[in-house]
């Protein structure tokens, strides 16, 4: 018996594939990427930004 690694659409909330790019109900992309890790990623970001403004000041 085959399961695949199924998840609910943050759009949606049909069904799909866990990491699927987009989602094929409502075209969303990511759908299955958490808010967390939206959360953590704009972090990322952003720390980026202030650490490369810091290194390379803009005249
Ligand atoms: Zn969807």
């Amino acid at each position: 018996m085959e399961k695949e690694n199924l998840k609910k659409c943050r759009n949606c909330y049909y069904e799909v594939k866990k990491g699927i790019r987009r989602c094929p109900y409502c075209g969303i992309v990511n759908p299955t990427l958490e808010l967390k890790e939206v959360f953590v990623m704009t972090l990322g970001v952003i720390a980026v930004l202030i650490i490369y403004s810091y290194l390379f000041p803009m005249q």
